[in-house]
């Protein structure tokens, strides 16, 4: 800490101190234990205090508070965090969030932040280039993926029923007409959410059936489409299955949409970044015939949170949908990007900036880098751990995503209790940490691998801490069952 007289600004001790602070969990990010170190209680205890009349000085608040939350901090950003669909904080993200808060610049109206709304405006065109989506599209900086589905599909039903003569803005859903919404069986839980905020609930539905992979089958949506000529229809796919990583075929599907002249919207969450890598792009042909997409970059682009990325080529739709004036507001100013017409919120964090950062860093070459190389850090893994006996992966690993399930060799103990019990003893492990799911039926555990800082050691050493702790668990079985006998 530096004491340079009068030129410091009054905010210097702190921030220097949160600097500090922050390289150093950084520095030892890659080997601290990755699950969390202590437990509820003692995160409550350590943190925990009544809220003093007197304030405490910045300095000491921030010291207090790192040493109190560090048990209690995931190294999900690290790179054997393996955990649901997470990825890390490129530097030039990293960076650009702090400076992001520093400037705490609101980009609702290109009046009150010019920057923020040329920076958004720039990272979009870079968004819709790299992702393969119409250069006319609209975009939006949201949360996550899920406010991005909120996004897209109010624009979706704003469209549909404006095709019907009904203004959907002005009279709502009360005596509205019937619209059909078709998603696939294994649509994300983020996507029934949307319906539900935007009044479409989700009992009407249709589920359209999946293969082996979890890829919705185009024959059944077109049974289905068919079967219900006539109402407007909103068809929900998506690229990235949660578990498997599988893709919908798009292009098939898109086809259908258009034949019926329903809207189709695709989740991407992180899928949709294989249209970034030459290698990988087949897998999301036809993304860009659907009418909107969701996104995230705090996922695979390794941008901070919270960071989604809402994609719509009506931009009419997209804007009637979201836009709100007011007498006070200075709106379009001098043609400039007002981005409180593309987003739910009207007051918001300046997200584009590290998006921005993100995408300039990377450049081209290095977006699609980073998404083959996790892609080949996911298979590689896939590989090590089908070769013990007793070991299987679920899913075609087309992507990032491995599905794994372990079976006691022994015969007779359920393979669902062993895979649950492995997941448990790889997370207490702490050399890499990752979840479980079920995948038809079957216990399975769940690796994702969507960090850029991940090295193809990380992923034979977590490799490797995952046989180790299939070997205790089996020996801990056999030695009950031996006590037992
Ligand atoms: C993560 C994810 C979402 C939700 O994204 P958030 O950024 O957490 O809102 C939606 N769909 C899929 C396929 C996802 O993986």
């Amino acid at each position: 800490m530096t004491d340079s007289g009068e030129q410091q600004a009054p905010a210097a001790p702190a921030l220097r101190l949160a600097c500090e602070l922050a390289l150093s969990y950084l520095e030892t990010l890659p080997s601290r234990p990755v699950g969390e170190q202590a437990t509820l209680a003692e995160l409550r205890a350590r943190l925990g205090a009544p809220l003093g009349e007197e304030g405490v000085e910045p300095a000491a608040v921030l010291r207090d508070l790192a040493a109190g939350a560090e048990p209690g901090l995931i190294g999900s950003a690290g790179p054997r965090y393996f955990g649901f669909v997470i990825g890390g904080s490129l530097p030039a993200a990293l960076g650009a969030d702090w400076l992001t808060s520093t400037w705490d610049q609101n980009p609702g109206l290109y009046a009150v932040s010019p920057a923020a709304a040329v920076v958004e405006e720039i990272a979009a065109a870079w968004i819709l280039e790299l992702l393969g989506l119409p250069a006319g599209a609209s975009v939006g900086f949201v949360t996550g993926c899920q406010m991005a589905h909120v996004t897209a599909l109010a624009a979706a039903r704003h469209a549909l029923l404006a095709r019907t003569g009904w203004d959907a803005g002005e009279l709502g859903l009360q005596g509205a007409p019937p619209l059909r919404i078709l998603a696939g069986s294994e649509a994300h839980v983020t996507i029934f959410r949307a319906l539900r905020l935007l009044g479409l609930g989700t009992r009407s539905v249709e589920r359209i059936e999946s293969d082996g992979q979890g890829r919705m089958e185009p024959a059944a949506l077109a049974r289905r489409l068919e079967a219900g000529r006539g109402t407007p229809a909103l068809i929900c796919a998506q690229v990235g299955n949660v578990n498997s990583g599988a893709c919908d075929p798009l292009a098939d599907i898109a086809a259908l949409a258009r034949q019926h002249g329903a809207w189709l919207h695709v989740d991407g969450a992180f899928g949709l970044w294989a249209a970034a890598s030459p290698r990988l792009r087949h897998l999301v042909a036809g993304a860009v015939l659907a009418d909107s997409w969701a996104t995230d970059a705090h996922k695979w682009l390794n941008v901070p949170y919270d960071s989604g990325i809402v994609v719509v080529a009506d931009t009419g739709a997209h804007s009637a949908a979201m836009s709100a004036t007011a007498s006070y507001l200075q709106q379009r100013q001098d043609g400039g990007r007002d981005a409180l017409d593309w987003v739910p919120e009207f007051s918001r964090r300046a997200r584009g900036f590290a998006v921005y950062a993100a995408l300039r860093s990377l450049g081209r070459r290095g977006v699609a880098e980073l998404v083959e190389r996790c892609c080949g850090h996911a298979r590689r893994m896939a590989e090590i751990l089908a070769a013990e006996p007793g070991v299987e992966v679920l899913n075609e690993v087309v992507l990032n995503q491995v599905l794994v399930r372990f079976h006691d060799r022994a015969g007779g103990g359920s393979a669902d209790e062993l895979t649950r019990a492995i997941i448990r003893r790889v997370q207490r492990q702490g050399v890499c940490w990752l979840g479980g799911t079920t995948w038809h039926g079957m216990a399975a555990m769940r690796i994702s691998v969507s960090n850029w800082s991940t090295t193809a050691d990380d992923a034979e050493l977590s490799a490797a801490a995952i046989l180790t702790a299939v070997r205790e668990e089996r020996a801990e079985l056999a030695g009950l069952a031996g006590r037992a006998g």
